[in-house]
């Protein structure tokens, strides 16, 4: 047989594409650019942007690809915040964004929904119906299914609700090979041979392409009442979710705010949180459900942060509420004013372990001289930990960075997890070799070498250090967050 000589390959593997997809293939500089890149803004140089509009076209693109070994790296609205999304070694950006549709299934409480359809939209039209699909990642409102699907995404209410595998019950989508699969069946239970739907997500679009999922629904809850209130110290603070969880109380939201985070959020607002308490760690608190349940709720709750908060305002309504809620939103915008770079790392440890991380990083901050900041899902002991620097002083970004090693070994030795809801892309290939033993990780590693032998799918994420990168400026990672 002829061989192809390799410039050549690419060239007709796009025409093999053109033939079969005509317009939906794009190959112009100015389209291509939009999706070059995703949150983490490191862009990849992508060949091609290929608008997916029928489900059964990703069959006919998965086979050339596999044929002619070319990238393919799935995008839905391209908001990873850890380079997921970036065609990081070229090739073809498969864009599911326009597979957008949402059937809902009253009777059944399901959704049927394309991996383009956006979360807030498909929540809007349950809510419609009296229905509600827990999953509220900050996002929402312009993140995919798919996406949230391939990361497994969290958000504020997972305390009480689960992340998106808990509502995930079947995918459809395609291997590598553009083999048709199905994992899962629309029932509430599933006991049938391997769970490789669960495979499927959070695997970052590196084992098959999700173009259908059926979701669970739940019952619109009725009401909430919001609490917003400061600590003496973290210790009292961040023992909040096992406290409640004693008192057969289940939060939705729980979110902590560092002593830092406040300080810094009260100088920008010009106004203290609460007057005449200098900055303290805060817990913004939400409780849902059944009114006559609820009173009995805030009752217990208020009766507890009496005890043990310095002070607390409670929301009835829903304009109160939004006043609370502005004090956890502000934090980051505050922190932006304070550096070009923030570098936002979604750490994840054992609910009691908490306290000991966030006097971990008060001790880098003192000893590094950097501004850092924690707030998060406390509820699940899922923190955000935001290093600001500027980028363009070298000793900053060596020190942020140096910071960072030291926080992820922590976070490994704390029993926790390098990521709880962002996922692995690019910006954590660094640490997250040191999250698995050897037989972890070559496990892992046989599955994708299983189902994608010859690595088309989102290749250099998960696996592969960040060189380019490193060659750039050694040892450099990132979670970048540009302003
Ligand atoms: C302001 C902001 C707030 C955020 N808040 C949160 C938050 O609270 N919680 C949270 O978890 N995340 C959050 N994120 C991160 C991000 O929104 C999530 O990771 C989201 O799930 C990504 O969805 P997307 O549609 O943008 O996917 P993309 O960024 O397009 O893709 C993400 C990954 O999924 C893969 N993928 C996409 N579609 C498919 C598909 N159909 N089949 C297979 N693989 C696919 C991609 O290849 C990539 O690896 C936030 C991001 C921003 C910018």
């Amino acid at each position: 047989m002829k061989t192809i000589p390799p410039e050549r390959v690419s060239v007709i593997a796009l025409r093999m594409l053109r033939e079969a997809l005509g317009e939906s293939v794009e190959t112009d500089r100015d389209q291509l650019y939009p999706v070059a890149y995703d949150g983490l803004k490191i862009a990849g140089s992508p060949e091609a942007l290929i608008k997916i509009e029928r489900s059964e076209d990703v069959s006919a693109v998965l086979k050339i690809a596999n044929e002619y070994s070319i990238p393919v790296t799935c995008r839905g609205a391209g908001s990873s915040l850890t380079g997921g999304a970036t065609p990081f070694q070229g090739g073809w950006v498969l864009d599911l964004s326009g597979l957008n549709s949402i059937s809902i299934d009253q009777p059944n409480m399901l959704a049927i929904c394309g991996p383009g359809a956006v979360v807030g939209e498909l929540q809007e039209q349950a809510d419609q119906l009296g229905l509600f699909y827990p999953p509220d990642p900050s996002s929402k409102k312009f993140s995919t299914l798919g996406g949230n699907v391939a990361c497994n995404a969290g958000g504020l209410r997972c305390v009480k609700y689960g992340v998106t595998r808990d509502y995930v019950l079947s995918l459809s989508g395609y291997l590598p090979t553009g083999e048709f699969v199905k994992w899962g069946r629309a029932t509430r239970k599933f006991a049938t041979g391997y769970n490789l739907r669960d495979l499927w997500i959070g695997s970052e679009g590196t084992l098959g392409v999700i173009t259908e999922i059926t979701l669970r629904l739940i019952l619109a809850t009725e009401s909430r009442i919001t609490f917003l209130a400061a600590f003496e110290d973290d210790k009292s603070a961040l023992g909040a979710p096992l406290a409640l969880c004693k008192m057969g109380i289940r939060p939705s939201i729980i979110e902590y705010m560092d002593r830092w985070t406040i300080d810094c959020l009260q100088k920008y607002v010009e106004k203290e949180v609460f007057t005449g308490i200098a900055p303290r760690p805060m817990l913004l608190i939400e409780l849902d459900g059944a009114p006559e349940v609820l009173k009995k709720e805030q009752e217990m709750v208020s009766a507890w942060l009496r005890n043990s908060s310095i002070d607390f305002r409670t929301a009835l309504e829903e304009s109160e509420a939004e006043e609370l809620w502005e004090v956890r939103r502000q934090g980051s915008s505050a922190m932006k004013k304070l550096a070009n770079t923030k570098l936002n790392e979604d750490i994840v440890i054992p609910l009691n372990r908490q306290v000991e991380l966030v006097n971990f990083v008060n001790e880098l901050r003192e000893e590094f001289k950097l501004k850092i900041g924690v707030f998060g899902h406390c509820g699940d002991g899922n923190l955000h930990v935001n290093f600001m620097y500027n980028e363009e002083d070298p000793l900053e970004t060596d020190t942020a960075v140096t910071a960072l090693h030291r926080l992820m070994d922590k976070v490994i030795s704390l029993d926790g997890a390098i990521s709880g809801e962002h996922g692995v892309g690019l910006a954590k290939t660094p640490f997250v070799r040191n999250q698995f033993n050897d037989a972890e990780w070559n496990t892992m590693k046989a599955i994708k070498n299983t189902l994608d032998p010859k690595g088309i799918l989102n290749p250099g994420k998960i696996f592969d250090v960040f060189k380019p990168w490193d060659q750039k400026k050694e040892n450099v990672v990132l979670s970048w967050e540009h302003k």
